[in-house]
């Protein structure tokens, strides 16, 4: 009799954890489809984080304000145009609270697959911790500021589709500013599904998607990057991180990965 009991209750545990995993699913499925429809409004939420104790960093998370991402929104408003999108400002990007717990660290450079799948979960959950503002996110971009020298080695950043989550890592400092932005965009797009088109090892683009003009001629130096290619090609081996978004494109093959571009186009 209590055997049977026993064996009843794991049955009802299995089904509840499937379900939880279903809800997950369905859920995650929904917000992939909203964020490649390009059809309604996807919000963003950017929670800035001081990378250090410095008065530098802190000084420049004062002067932070939704204005400060205001040129992703046109720069991807103008792409999605491009690609036949009318939707206005079709991602808004919003400035949440310093967030001042830090979060969860990343396993290393190359985790396994169920390594990066608890980090992603547990990153979630803390995220749902940290989640205190006035709309319900799409996106939680988490933004680390460093007070670094302007070309130093950050940490690596990182943007996630699964969970549509990402810890970035940028420069408390003006003249960078602009630069950051291009930083943001390409590991937000990383969240919508697109995949990086560089080399790891070189940096340098992947011809031809990860270049902005793959037809030019002749074809190098690119004057503009592609967003997943993250730098304009100068020649064969160097190439550059560009100023600002405007020197910056998204390609075909990323605009058919985050859904602009559809298979059949
Ligand atoms: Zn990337």
């Amino acid at each position: 009799m209590e055997s049977r009991a026993s064996g009843m209750f794991r049955k009802i545990r299995i089904f509840l954890l499937l379900l939880a995993l279903l809800a997950v699913a369905a859920s995650a499925w929904r917000s992939n489809a909203r964020l490649r429809d390009w059809a309604r409004n996807v919000d963003v939420a950017i929670y800035p984080l001081a990378a250090d104790a410095s008065p530098q960093t802190a000084r420049f998370l004062q002067t932070l304000s939704n204005d400060s991402f205001d040129e992703i929104e046109t720069w991807l408003e103008d792409e999605a145009r491009r690609y036949g999108v009318s939707q206005d400002k079709p991602v808004r990007l919003w400035l949440g609270p310093q967030v001042t717990e830090k979060p969860p660290e990343y396993p290393s450079r190359a985790p396994g697959m169920l390594d990066a799948i608890l980090w992603s979960l547990r990153l979630r959950w803390w995220a749902s911790r940290h989640d205190d503002i006035h709309i319900r996110p799409h996106v939680r971009l988490f933004v680390f500021f460093h007070a670094a020298p302007p070309g130093a080695r950050l940490p690596h950043s990182i943007g996630l589709r699964e969970g549509k989550i990402g810890v970035i890592h940028v420069f408390a400092d003006a003249r960078q500013a602009r630069q950051n932005l291009v930083i943001i965009a390409h590991e937000l797009l990383h969240t919508f599904g697109a995949a990086d088109k560089y080399d790891p090892a070189s940096l340098q683009p992947l011809y031809p998607h990860g270049y902005a003009e793959p037809e030019r001629q002749p074809l190098l130096p690119q004057s503009l990057a592609e967003i997943m290619g993250g730098r304009v090609p100068v020649d064969a081996q160097t190439s550059r991180i560009p100023e600002n978004l405007s020197e910056t494109r998204i390609g075909a093959a990323s605009a058919r990965e985050i859904g602009l571009l559809k298979n059949s186009d």
